[in-house]
C-alpha cells in the first residue's frame, strides 16, 4: 500500500517521461496523450522552449516571495492585460486559487461600493470550481461536499443553462455569476455563445458581476485565447489555470480595474503565487499561445478532430451517442460506461479523461499535429469496434 492519502482512483500506469503527445513507461511502451495533464500541458510534453525558459531561471533564482517587486510577474501581469479584457491580475498556484480570488474579489468590489450584503453568487448545476472548502459550494456537487461540514454559505444553483433561472434568482443579496464557458469536469456542456451574452446583459442589469472559470476553456484550448471571446463578451473577473503554465503550478485572476478596486494592499496574498520559476514557464507559454497562427492551427486541428469523431459516432451508434465541445476541448457521450471506453482506449494505448454526463474527454496538448489526431481517430475507432464486439456477444 501507498504512504500518500487515497483521495484518488488512479489508473495503474505510470509514466517515466514524455515528448510532444506522446509519454513512455520505463520500458519503453508509448501512449498517445490525450488527457494532456488534464488540459494543462498546452504545449506537450518537454517542449524546448519551456525546458529552455525554467531551467534558465532555475539557474537565476527561485523564489523570493512577494515581499519584493517580481519583474517577470509584472511582465506576465501587462501581457496578460495586453491580450484580455482585464486590467489586473494575481497569480495562484492552482486553480482553485484563482477562483478563490476571483469571489474574494467580487465579494470585496461590493464592500467598497457599499452593498456588502451583496455576497453570493449565481452557479450552474455540473459546476466545477475546486476543492477548496469555497469551491466545493461554489460547484455545489453532493460527492464533493458531502462529509466536510456546512457548505460555505453564498452560492445558489439553477439548472446549466437557464438563463431565465439566473434571472429569477437575482436578488438584492447577489453579488455575481460564476460560470464556465464550456463546462470540463461537467461533461463538456458548452453554455453558448447566447447564453453568455445574456448572462452578462443580466448582469449588467443587475449591477452584479460577470465571473468565468476558464481555467480548463482558456488559454487557447476553444482555438480562441478564452472561450468567451467567440461570444464577444467581456468579463469582469476570470479565474484561469491549468494551460497556463503547461504543467508548472499556475493560475491567475484577471479582473478589470473597477471589478478589482477593493483588493488593496493586505486584502490578499500568497507566498509562492507569481514566483520567478512561474513566471518564467507562464511567460513562455504566452509567446507559444499568442503567436497569430497558434490558435488557427487550434481551431483547425479540433474541427478535423470533431470530423473524425462524428464519423466514428456514424460507424458506432452503440458505443457513442453525442460529440461536443470546441477547438481542442472536445468530449465523446458514450451509450457504455465512460471507463469501458476509457479501458479500452488503454488498450490502444492512448489516454482519455472522463467527465460527468457520461463523458470521455479528449484534451491534447495545443501543439498535437495533424497526423497525431488521426493517429487518436484511428485507435478511438478501434476501442469502439472492441466495445461494439463485446457488447453484441453480451446480448
Ligand atoms: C481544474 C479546474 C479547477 C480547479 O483547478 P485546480 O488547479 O485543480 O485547483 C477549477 N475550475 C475548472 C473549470 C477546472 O477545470
Amino acid at each position: 500500500m501507498s504512504a500518500v492519502l487515497p483521495t484518488y482512483a488512479r489508473y495503474d500506469l505510470e509514466f517515466d517521461r514524455g515528448e510532444g503527445v506522446r509519454l513512455y513507461t520505463r520500458d519503453g511502451e508509448e501512449f498517445l496523450d490525450f488527457a494532456g495533464g488534464i488540459a494543462v500541458n498546452a504545449l506537450g510534453h518537454a517542449h524546448p522552449t519551456i525546458i529552455a525558459a525554467l531551467t534558465e531561471q532555475a539557474n537565476k533564482l527561485w523564489h523570493t516571495s512577494n515581499l519584493y517587486r517580481i519583474p517577470d510577474q509584472e511582465r506576465l501581469a501587462e501581457r496578460l492585460v495586453g491580450v484580455t479584457f482585464a486590467d489586473r491580475v494575481f497569480f495562484t498556484n492552482s486553480g482553485a486559487e484563482a477562483v478563490e480570488c476571483a469571489i474574494k474579489t467580487a465579494r470585496r468590489f461590493h464592500h467598497v461600493e457599499d452593498t456588502p450584503e451583496r455576497y453570493r453568487f449565481i452557479c450552474f448545476d455540473g459546476a466545477f470550481h475546486g476543492r477548496t472548502l469555497a469551491t466545493i459550494a461554489a460547484g455545489g456537487q453532493p460527492k464533493l461536499l458531502d462529509g466536510f461540514g456546512p457548505p460555505v454559505d453564498g452560492f445558489d444553483h439553477v439548472e446549466a443553462w437557464d438563463v431565465e433561472a439566473v434571472r429569477a434568482a437575482v436578488s438584492d443579496q447577489t453579488a455575481g455569476i460564476l460560470v464556465e464557458p464550456i463546462q470540463g469536469e461537467g461533461g463538456i456542456r458548452t453554455a453558448g455563445i447566447d447564453v453568455l451574452r445574456e448572462l452578462r446583459a443580466i448582469a449588467d442589469e443587475a449591477g452584479i458581476l460577470l465571473v468565468l472559470d476558464e481555467i480548463q476553456c482558456g488559454m487557447g484550448r476553444t482555438g480562441k485565447l478564452f472561450a468567451h471571446e467567440w461570444a464577444g463578451i467581456r468579463p469582469d473577473i476570470m479565474a484561469v489555470a491549468k494551460g497556463i503554465g503547461g504543467g508548472f503550478p499556475l493560475g491567475a485572476c484577471l479582473a478589470t480595474e473597477h471589478a478589482s478596486k477593493g483588493m488593496t494592499a493586505g486584502t490578499h496574498g500568497s507566498t509562492y503565487g507569481g514566483n520567478p520559476l512561474a513566471m518564467a514557464v507562464g511567460n513562455a507559454v504566452l509567446d507559444a499561445v499568442t503567436d497569430p497562427d497558434f490558435l488557427e492551427a487550434v481551431r483547425k486541428k479540433g474541427l478535423r478532430f470533431k470530423q473524425g469523431l462524428a464519423q466514428l459516432q456514424d460507424e458506432y451508434p452503440d458505443v457513442i451517442d453525442e460529440v461536443r465541445g470546441q477547438g481542442l476541448m472536445l468530449g465523446v457521450k458514450c451509450k457504455v460506461p465512460p471507463a469501458e471506453l476509457i479501458s479500452a482506449l488503454v488498450e490502444q494505448k492512448m489516454l482519455a479523461v472522463p467527465a460527468a454526463d457520461n463523458v470521455v474527454r479528449l484534451l491534447p496538448a495545443l501543439v498535437v499535429s495533424g497526423d497525431e489526431i488521426s493517429d487518436a481517430v484511428t485507435r478511438i475507432g478501434m476501442a469502439c469496434a472492441a466495445l461494439a464486439k463485446a457488447n453484441a456477444s453480451s446480448h
